[in-house]
């Protein structure tokens, strides 16, 4: 009998594989990092062979050292870093030039138009995004512009767009399927989340020819079969999911109302909507958060710019840590931030405040501030930020959360993960494994291939790694909230 499921998890800065077992547990995992490409200041490339090339060496590595072969592997999942566009010739199979990273900002200009022509709103309510050099469809708009032989070549069928996972399918299948799950098609902007299919407008809009997209296919459900030159043996793909729909799905958000949030450089926070789309006037994304059976359920989700990069510059900034660990137990060294905030507004505030002329604020500092102060305020502003979002989630959704689910590489902190229960008055319940997006991915493959019978048996195995209950008085914690809001209202319109 087959004993995992293989995980792909196409990072931005890594390609990562990992071994999960029948009880959900990872068993091996290898990961590769990959060149990153700066053509220019703001611009984001990475090469497509290499994305190729790290993936599969990490997912060949990770076989050999569990010892398995492709005989013990029931299925493939894989997710994805978004937004990131590949284009590539339907004869030779090679991608046409480097993948433009979805943090590259080449493509302003372009959303500069977009705006110029009032497409705001039909964007908004069209694919649940807004006019951003994110996502997909600016880029593949630049990617022929590069050229007038890549319009005439793209009109002609000869070229192929696809996002990360279109492309590591491309390559596992030796060019057999050209696919995107939903929640992927849903962050190029060309994708109509309401109709659940390409949008003819925007299509139109960015003249890009219907031939060039992808297939789109369910996130849980056999799309595709690996070429057995891959593996020696054919394997089934069966999951696919963007990173953070992934994570939603592995943190076993899956009814309307559940939240996760990933603390990493920033938050992700997602909020399931069910089968229900809600369209935010706050500046809170729409998203498909998965499509099974043909039937695709929905997400709000929104972002925090700076989270754990400001225990960075507590860090590297102020030099008060050595590392980011350290801020927890400098922090919990005080028993209050004694009324300091800081406001880590380094590049603007978004949701809800959208602010992009606020900048870095430190509040309420006395004679008697110490470093100690400023790191446990600099811990309530991520947890306070986290409050910020997750309140207009609930007031656009109109759908309570009853508890927060959490990963990433700053939820080994015992202290922020208690004050986030604190001021968000409802419990914190950390995963036990860190890879909640390999693991959804796995979750979304192991579902549609029978390793795992149900969403039953996945609720069964999911394994928390620590649950924090607020404790906090409602009078203090109050108090906490209220002071916040007068200093994101001080670090607001600085720089303007
Ligand atoms: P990313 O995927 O964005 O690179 P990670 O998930 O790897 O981020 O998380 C790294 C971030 O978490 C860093 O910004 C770091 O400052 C922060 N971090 C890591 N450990 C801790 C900790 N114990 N306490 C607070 N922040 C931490």
């Amino acid at each position: 009998m087959s004993k995992y499921i293989l995980a792909l998890d196409q990072g931005t800065s890594s390609s990562r594989a990992i071994l999960f077992d029948r009880a959900g547990a990872p068993v091996a995992q290898s990961a590769l990092e990959f060149p990153q490409i700066y053509p220019q200041p703001g611009w984001v490339s990475h090469d497509p062979e290499a994305i190729w090339s790290s993936q599969i060496a990490s997912a060949r590595r990770v076989l050999a050292e569990t010892g398995a072969t492709a005989d013990d592997v029931v299925a493939i999942g894989i997710t994805n870093q978004r937004e990131t566009t590949v284009v590539w010739d339907r004869a030779t199979g090679l991608a046409i030039d480097d993948a433009i990273v979805w943090q590259c900002r080449r493509t302003a200009a372009i959303c500069e138009d977009l705006r110029s022509r009032g497409l705001d709103a039909e964007v908004r309510s069209r694919t649940g995004l807004l006019i951003d050099a994110y996502f997909s469809g600016t880029k593949v708009r630049w990617l022929l512009d590069q050229d007038p032989e890549r319009q005439r070549r793209a009109e002609a069928g000869e070229l192929a767009f696809g996002t990360v996972d279109s492309w590591l399918i491309h390559k596992l299948t030796g060019g057999r399927a050209h696919v995107i799950d939903a929640t992927n098609a849903s962050r190029t902007m060309l994708y109509n989340v309401r109709d659940g299919a390409w949008d003819e407008r925007m299509l139109a809009e960015l003249r890009i020819p219907a031939s060039m997209l992808p297939q789109v296919v369910d996130s849980s459900g056999i799309v595709a079969e690996t070429d057995p030159e891959v593996f020696g043996r054919a394997i089934p793909i069966a999951g696919i999911a963007g990173d953070q729909q992934a994570a939603l799905f592995g943190q076993g958000c899956w009814d309307a109302g559940a939240i996760k949030n990933t603390y990493g450089t920033g938050c992700f926070i997602l909020q399931h909507t069910g089968d229900r789309p809600v369209f935010s006037e706050n500046g809170l994304l729409t998203t498909i958060a998965s499509r099974i059976g043909g039937v695709p359920q929905f997400a709000v989700e929104g972002s925090i710019f700076i989270a754990g990069a400001a225990i960075q510059w507590l860090r590297d900034g102020l030099g008060i840590i050595k590392t980011a660990a350290e801020s927890e137990a400098l922090a919990a060294s005080v028993p209050s931030s004694d009324g300091v905030y800081v406001v880590p507004a380094f590049a603007g505030l978004g949701a809800p405040h959208w602010d992009m002329y606020a900048r870095g604020t430190i509040a309420g500092i006395t004679r008697g501030t110490t470093a100690a102060h400023i790191a446990r305020a600099t811990l309530e502003a991520i947890a306070l930020q986290t409050l910020d979002v997750v309140d207009l989630m609930e007031r656009e959704t109109g759908v309570r959360m009853t508890e927060l689910r959490v990963d990433g590489g700053a939820v080994g902190n015992d202290l922020l993960m208690q004050i986030q229960a604190d001021v968000l008055q409802r419990p914190v319940v950390r995963s036990k494994t860190a890879e909640t997006t390999a693991l959804g991915a796995a979750y979304l493959a192991g579902l549609a291939t029978g390793f795992w019978t149900g969403r039953d048996e996945i609720a069964r195995i999911w394994r928390s790694g620590g649950r924090f209950e607020p404790s906090m008085p409602a009078s203090q914690r109050d108090a906490l909230v209220a002071g916040w809001q007068k200093a994101v209202g001080r670090a607001k319109g600085w720089a303007s």
